[in-house]
């Protein structure tokens, strides 16, 4: 089967999609940014499902390591599809106490990180490059329809120029053979509400779901992996909230 590129893979989201890509026949490259004994479980669980996997450092606001994390992926063979979801949040501010330098970072990260990894997929998937076509899920967030006041609205605006990079991708590409999605998880059990400064957030917050609880990472990779599946051959341009009705 073909390779799966995910950014962000050593753990959270990312690491539950690379678990049900191993176990639906995709070899995969993950990156990841400093924790690289994560990472190598993540590989190491996903070779143990009979494919290939490596885990390749790679800061995504860094065009070069992006470029050569690509390269990594070329390496295994034919790539098929890409998910971007590496992201970071900040710790909680309001906009009147925000500096350049965080919100610089951020859009770095989430935003320039975000378009560079699409550039490098689309000249790999695109027929138009002589491509076999493919798949890209943009990993958002429901902050970009919540506006996370009083939390990080640089973060939920990041979020935002996330969708519209999806939407308009995905019109770009739509006769080359690519597919492009968007999925936006609400409040989800992962390390990222820690780094952020608020470890307790997800047991503060889970309550107040619609559903009543905070959503596991499996079932936000789950709506990837179908994204990135031939089951989902007519969705382009979408957006799909995997947000427990938040
Ligand atoms: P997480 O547990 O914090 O994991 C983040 C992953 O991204 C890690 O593998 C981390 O690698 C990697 N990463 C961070 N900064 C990076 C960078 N600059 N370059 C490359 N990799 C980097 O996060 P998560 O909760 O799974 O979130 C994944 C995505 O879902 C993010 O885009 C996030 O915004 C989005 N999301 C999450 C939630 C939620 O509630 N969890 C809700 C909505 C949206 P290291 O471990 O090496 O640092």
């Amino acid at each position: 089967m073909a390779v799966l590129l995910v950014t962000g893979g050593s753990r959270g989201i990312g690491a539950a999609l690379v678990a049900r890509a191993a176990a639906a026949g995709w070899d995969v490259c993950l990156t990841y940014r400093s924790d690289a004994d994560a990472a190598e479980k993540v590989v190491a669980a996903a070779r143990e499902q009979g494919v290939e996997a490596r885990a390749v450092r790679a800061d995504v606001a860094v065009e070069a390591d992006v470029e050569a994390a690509f390269a990594a992926a070329d390496a295994m063979g034919p790539l098929g599809g890409v998910v971007v979801n590496a992201g970071v949040v900040a710790p909680k501010s309001r906009v009147d106490a925000m500096s350049a330098a965080r919100v610089g970072e951020m859009l770095a990260i989430n935003v320039v990180g975000a378009v560079v990894t699409c550039r490098e997929a689309v000249r790999r998937l695109s027929t138009a490059h002589g491509g076999p076509g493919g798949s890209i899920v943009i990993v958002s967030s429901a902050a970009s329809r919540l506006g996370s006041p009083g939390e990080y609205v640089d973060y939920a605006a990041s979020k935002a120029a996330t969708d519209t990079l999806g939407l308009g991708l995905a019109k770009e590409v739509a006769d080359e053979g690519v597919r492009v999605n968007v999925v936006r998880p609400g409040i989800i059990d992962t390390e990222i509400h820690a780094t952020g400064g608020q470890p307790d957030r997800v047991a503060r917050i889970g309550p107040m779901v619609p559903v009543g609880r905070a959503g596991t990472a499996d079932e936000v990779a789950a709506a990837i992996a179908w994204l990135l599946s031939d089951e989902a051959s007519y969705c382009t341009g979408s957006v799909l909230d995997v947000a427990g009705g938040r």
